[in-house]
């Protein structure tokens, strides 16, 4: 039976999300921003949490950790690479794991870069991927502890899901992201009608996340850093994507939109 997936915004400008499995009731919050927003969201949906799935350590996404599972009793899974900074952690898990999830399987993808230890959680049969701070809608996470070198690996990795994999991500950053991209990417249409639509959403104050694969891979500037476009646009016509990657990354962290 399909999970139900409920996301919600929290802090200044992350995500939450609640995955349940309806038959057994089990429940997981992906990351834990905040407390009191976890909480609330499992009064409305009127479930019970068993699980926390951490993506990384840092403190939005983590801080909410101790209160929730006092709260709650639930066992949190985080990436063995940084389970020395994950309050709470009762499990850990690496690359090519494969955990269950009330009779989902969950695979586990590491993509060090925004930390070295980041992992997402790959729900394959369910065809969703809760990526944290490695991939945004049109974006990817800064690269504050890897090389842009791992950061490109991670990203192609997430690139190289099925194409109608849904993505969760962990801000919403579309915005500011898309004016970035369209300065790096400005003859792309699939960028273009994508612009449209994310403002209409935001104008009405609505997510403009789960994305999925394929729009990502049609309009996402990193993810694009192995075509001629993006060769071109960043002045490297002979560049390997991993060097345009790191040149579009680069540029994005100096970009004044
Ligand atoms: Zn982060």
């Amino acid at each position: 039976m399909a999970l139900d997936i409920f996301q919600f915004p929290c802090l200044e400008d992350n995500y939450g999300v609640l995955v349940h499995d309806p038959v057994s009731g089990r429940t997981a919050s992906i990351d834990a921003p905040e407390a009191a927003a976890v909480l609330a969201a499992l009064k409305e949906r009127g479930w019970k949490l068993t699980d926390i799935f951490t993506t990384h350590h840092h403190v939005d996404h983590v801080q909410g950790n101790l209160e929730v599972k006092a709260a709650t009793g639930c066992t949190i899974t985080g990436p063995a690479g940084e389970a020395d900074k994950i309050p709470g952690i009762d499990r850990t898990v690496r690359e090519g794991d494969t955990i269950d999830f009330a009779g989902h399987p969950v695979n586990i993808i590491e993509t060090p870069g925004h930390t070295l230890g980041h992992i997402a959680y790959h729900f394959p049969k369910d065809e969703v991927a809760f990526v944290g701070d490695t991939l945004f809608a049109l974006g990817c996470g800064r690269v504050f502890e890897g090389t842009l070198e791992q950061m490109w690996r991670s990203v192609e990795k997430i690139g190289a899901l099925p194409a109608e994999t849904k993505l969760y991500v962990g801000h919403e950053y579309t915005q500011s992201n898309w004016r970035f991209a369209t300065a790096v990417d400005p003859t792309n249409p699939a960028l273009a009608a994508r612009g449209e639509m994310i403002a209409s959403l935001r104008a009405d104050g609505k997510p403009t996340v789960p994305t999925n694969v394929a729009i990502e891979r049609a309009t996402n500037p990193y993810l694009r850093a192995a075509t001629a476009e993006l060769r071109s646009s960043m002045g490297l016509p002979n560049g390997t994507p991993a060097e345009v990657f790191a040149a579009i990354r680069t540029a994005k962290d100096n970009f004044k939109g």
